[in-house]
């Protein structure tokens, strides 16, 4: 599943927050997974050894979701990261195509847990065009309501500007 559905996901998970950093680190929960599958850049090989390895499993999720948790001393923050980790494991289950399970126990076992067919959908299939359809309509929804999207990830400033965009373009629609 691409990196942007998995970050828009996040991005809607880390909404009960109030803290706009907090978001962010939730966010990245949803998407840091996929580290591993920055062993492309050392080759086909590399990427098919390590992809789905030390970034999809139950170990990493915890470590990354107890240092949301510790640093912004908030329980909140740091289920929800746990949640949002998840959603990405869920979303490669479903979305990465036939035969890219995730070894959710790696290292400690190799096995590889996949959602039953035809809950697998190809990378390109219509399923995760509809998803990421959904959550960015989702987000859109968010941006006049509550006047923040996920650009703010990146900056408020550029998040301001957006929400703004959003307000004059829907009340001239209105
Ligand atoms: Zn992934």
């Amino acid at each position: 599943v691409s990196p942007v559905t998995h970050a828009l996901t996040g991005w809607l998970i880390a909404q009960p927050l109030h803290k706009r950093s907090e978001r962010v680190a939730v966010t990245c929960a949803a998407v840091i997974a996929d580290l591993d599958g920055l062993s492309l850049l050392g080759g086909v090989d590399a990427y098919h050894k390590w992809h789905h390895t030390f970034g999809h499993n139950v170990f990493f999720a915890f470590a990354v979701s107890i240092g949301i948790g510790v640093y912004f001393r908030s329980l909140k923050s740091g289920l929800l990261g746990l949640v949002a980790f998840h959603s990405h494991i869920l979303e490669d289950m479903l979305g990465s195509g036939a035969g890219w399970g995730v070894p959710y126990f790696w290292p400690a076992s190799e096995r590889i847990y996949s959602t039953p067919q035809p809950f697998q959908w190809e990378l390109d299939s219509w399923q995760n065009l509809a998803f990421t359809a959904i959550f960015l309509i989702a987000t859109l929804w968010l941006g006049l309501k509550k006047r923040r999207t996920i650009v703010e990830v990146f900056s408020e400033k550029a998040d301001l500007k957006v929400v703004t965009a959003l307000g004059e373009r829907f009340k001239k629609s209105a």
